[in-house]
């Protein structure tokens, strides 16, 4: 089982919009998906159709432990599950202060899915924050995919959201990897687009290699800016069932089978590949 965190400490930088669509994308390939709403926006429910009301099992109470994953997952497509969220979540930073092992809670509560390899992927849409939730995210994950809008600005509080990694993976959770880095509402023919990209593969190429994004990968496939992707959340359906012809469905199914290319190399076998492979 994979397990994704999408993270990035800036709002607006096209967390969400990957989360739910490469999510969708995976799952229309095969694979059997989660994707979990970590923000109390509830962006993610809401663009796959789901707004969690007052008597809907939402992943706040997986945290209070009043449910289990399990009992607060739904089918929102084929191969697609969703753990959704509520405003309720904005309440679990203050609520699990103080309570200890609070970094474990959806580590603790996922353990059986790994165990059981439930899921190909669980792909997490995480808060604007280096908070308890992303914390609990990262704690719980092998994989952070950190999303990027090219502009001046990108790639400061990069290194906060780099050190906050290493500060997991030396505590938390020695798995942690950054292993992609998704280039989003991305203009292409523009010299800042090419020169943030070429910032970045500097800054990776000089890490040090036993930092965990030391092995992350730029993808090659770039989001572009496409209003079709900005609508398609407020019809509740993935960009592919939105706009199939799209530049948006186009790179996120693009996007999606980079990733699927990387399931060799990390030792994840699955049918579907080997039987794509066999013909
Ligand atoms: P985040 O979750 O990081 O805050 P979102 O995914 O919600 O970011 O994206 C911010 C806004 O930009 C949303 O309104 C979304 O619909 C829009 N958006 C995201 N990616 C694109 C894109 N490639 N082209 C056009 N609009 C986009
Ligand atoms: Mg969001």
């Amino acid at each position: 089982m994979r397990s994704i965190a999408v993270m990035n400490q800036k709002g607006g930088v096209g967390k969400t919009t990957s989360s739910v669509n490469l999510a969708a994308a995976l799952a229309r390939e095969g694979r059997r998906v989660c994707l979990m709403d970590l923000d109390p926006q509830g962006h993610a429910s809401f663009h796959v159709g789901v707004e969690a009301g007052p008597d809907m099992p939402t992943v706040y109470d997986v945290f209070t432990q009043q449910t289990t994953l399990d009992h607060a997952r739904q089918l929102v497509g084929e191969n697609l599950s969703l753990i959704p969220a509520n405003i309720d979540l904005a309440a679990t930073e203050v609520e699990l202060a103080g309570t200890q092992g609070r970094e474990f809670f959806l580590r603790n509560a996922m353990q059986h899915w790994k165990e059981q390899n439930r899921f190909d992927y669980v792909v997490m849409d995480c808060p604007p924050s280096l908070g308890i939730l992303t914390i609990n995210a990262l704690t719980a994950v092998n994989e952070v995919f950190i999303p990027l809008q090219p502009h001046f600005f990108a790639l400061q509080g990069l290194s906060k959201l780099f050190e906050t990694t290493a500060l997991v993976t030396r505590r938390l959770n020695r798995d942690l990897r950054v292993t992609g880095i998704m280039m989003c509402l991305y203009e292409s023919g523009t010299r800042l687009a090419a020169d943030v990209t070429e910032d970045l593969k500097q800054f990776l190429h000089a890490s040090d290699g036993d930092t965990p994004w030391a092995s992350a990968k730029i993808f090659k496939s770039k989001v572009r800016r496409n209003i079709k992707l900005a609508e398609a959340p407020s019809f509740g359906q993935s960009i592919m069932d939105y706009a199939p012809t799209s530049s948006g469905a186009v790179d996120y199914l693009a996007l999606a089978a980079e990733v699927l290319d990387m399931e060799a190399a990390m030792g994840v076998h699955h049918p579907a590949t080997a039987m794509a492979r066999a013909a």
